[in-house]
């Protein structure tokens, strides 16, 4: 098997950067403003391990005026007419694309990831904005025969208040993607960005209201999850919570929304199954596996984090991902590199914690493994691009690890593939690469996941549900369904004379 080669930095094309601002506040009721209580937390550049800035450390305090404000601001939100609210939401989006070289340089330092991933997730911020602005005229209710004597009807009317809990690794485009369908349906949002990079977040609210969306529509209030988190997913004057995050949060979040027969959507994890098949475009399938593991350093809810290999192709396969995997670059987001860091300190002892334990179980390393030597990434959160080889059964193939860690392997026929890819707690997403159209739409209805791409990874848009099942959770974002879980559904019955 190669050996890993030392992985390089290349800053000769390292960009300047953005120019942040040393503080950054909440946005409630259409302005900035400190927490209640004066605090902040620190934001730290997971590139460097430097404090980038400050930010507001909202609480309970602030939470309820977040609240407090978007309740106000509903009726008139709910009662405009439709049209006019989808042209405010189209205006968003045009907003979103015009600074969207700012947004992508933010979150460039704030998560660490390259510069053109930042760039292209960037770039599709405003989608969901375009695409539930056009349905925000078309949320219809139905007509419902039951006899000549009756007129029965349905209204589709939003929920009230909703509560957006976002995670740090797709800052803005994970917020935005429940955002917008609420928006759209009529109902007024409080969002609670993750704390490990909440700034692309906080520059939405000056951007919607630019657009046109009146003051406490739209609320940011940032904090740590134990705080400014927990307060908001436990509200009485909530209606409903939008989470994204790990399974225990998203447990935690359930509970508290429980207590208030408050209804949830959860993204949560997943160990998302990416299975060769011997037929497959070979070329196609390695970069398919390169880019579903490496992606923002692994740091992807629907990672291809396990490879499930045809026992033909798997020796020569693996040969020419170890060789791919050892000549990524690695370095500062800034610098555009093939990977980046991990988001924290406590992120790289996650995953080097869980190469420890594949190490005492018997997994054979195969490529990295480790923290990179090259002194220019000794300063950031940087872990090696690893390979590993395992069985299904080990805890690197079935626990989330969220880092650049693939585990690999082997299968012998189509049923075990399946059985294998099935033998998990989660179900977020599976790929299949197969020249083999009945195999594809067998294995595409028998796996036990929320969607599955067949000759690619990360396919979709905003147009496809998006979605877990098993322990990744419930609910579907995106697509028109999202839009389910953000209006209620009326039903009037009217007795008709005679
Ligand atoms: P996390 O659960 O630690 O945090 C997510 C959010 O919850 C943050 O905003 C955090 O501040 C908040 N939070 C923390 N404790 C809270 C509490 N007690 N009450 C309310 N809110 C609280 O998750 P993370 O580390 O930020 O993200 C990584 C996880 O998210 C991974 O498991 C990943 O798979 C998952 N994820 C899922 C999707 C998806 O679409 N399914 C997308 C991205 C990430």
């Amino acid at each position: 098997m190669p050996s890993c080669p030392n992985h390089t930095t290349d800053t000769a094309a390292t960009t300047a950067g953005p120019r942040i601002e040393p503080r950054w506040s909440m946005w409630v009721e259409g302005e900035a403003r400190p927490a209640a209580a004066g605090e902040w937390f620190t934001d730290i550049d997971p590139s460097t391990g430097e404090v980038l800035c400050e930010v507001a450390r909202g609480r309970q305090a602030d939470v309820d005026a977040a609240v407090r404000a978007a309740r106000a601001a509903l009726p008139a939100w709910a009662g405009l007419p439709t049209a006019r609210r989808a042209r405010i939401l189209y205006e968003v989006a045009r907003r979103l694309e015009r600074a969207a070289e700012e947004l992508a340089q933010l979150e460039c330092v704030d998560v660490g990831k390259p510069l053109r991933e930042a760039r292209a997730d960037a770039a599709k911020s405003g989608d969901a904005f375009d695409f539930y602005a056009g349905l925000a005229d078309k949320l219809f209710g139905r007509t419902i025969p039951i006899s000549p004597q009756y007129l029965s009807y349905t209204l589709r009317e939003p929920v009230g208040v909703t509560a957006h809990i976002a995670p740090w690794n797709f800052p803005l485009r994970l917020a935005i993607r429940s955002v917008a369908p609420a928006l759209a349906a009529g109902n007024t949002v409080v969002l609670k960005p993750a704390e490990q990079a909440p700034l692309s977040c906080l520059r939405l609210g000056p951007l919607l209201a630019e657009a046109g969306v009146p003051p406490g529509v739209f609320n940011v209030v940032p904090g740590l999850g134990a705080e400014a988190g927990a307060a908001l997913a436990g509200h009485r004057d909530i209606n409903h919570v939008a989470f994204t995050g790990s399974v225990p949060t998203g447990i935690a979040v359930m509970k508290a929304a429980a207590d208030n027969v408050v209804p949830v959507t959860l993204e949560l994890g997943g160990k998302s199954p990416n299975i060769v098949f011997a037929d497959a475009d070979l070329d196609l399938a390695l970069d398919g596996a390169i880019k579903a593991i490496f992606t923002n350093a692994g740091q992807v809810c629907l990672a291809g984090s396990r490879l499930l290999l045809a026992a033909p192709v798997y020796d020569r396969f693996v040969e020419r991902l170890a060789e791919r995997a050892g000549r990524l670059r690695l370095g500062p987001g800034l610098a555009d590199p093939d990977m980046g860091p991990l988001i924290s300190d406590r992120q790289r002892r996650g995953v080097l914690a869980h190469l420890e334990t594949g190490r005492t179980e018997g997994a054979r390393i195969l490529v990295g493994g480790g923290v990179p030597r090259d002194p220019a990434c000794a300063r950031g959160y940087f872990v090696e691009p690893t390979l590993v080889a395992t069985t299904n059964d080990s805890r690197l193939a079935q626990e989330e690890i969220f880092g650049p860690v693939l585990a690999i392997v082997r299968f012998d026929d189509e049923d075990e593939a399946l059985r294998l890819a099935n033998a998990s707690q989660y179900g977020l997403v599976a790929a299949i690469w197969t020249r083999d159209l009945d195999r594809a739409h067998k294995l595409a209805a028998g796996l036990h996941a929320g969607q599955v791409f067949i000759n690619d990874y990360f396919s979709g848009s905003v147009a496809c549900p998006f979605g877990g099942m098993k322990r990744s959770g419930f609910g579907r974002e995106r697509g028109v369904e999202a839009l389910e879980h953000y209006t209620q559904v009326k039903s009037v019955c009217i007795r008709l004379k005679g």
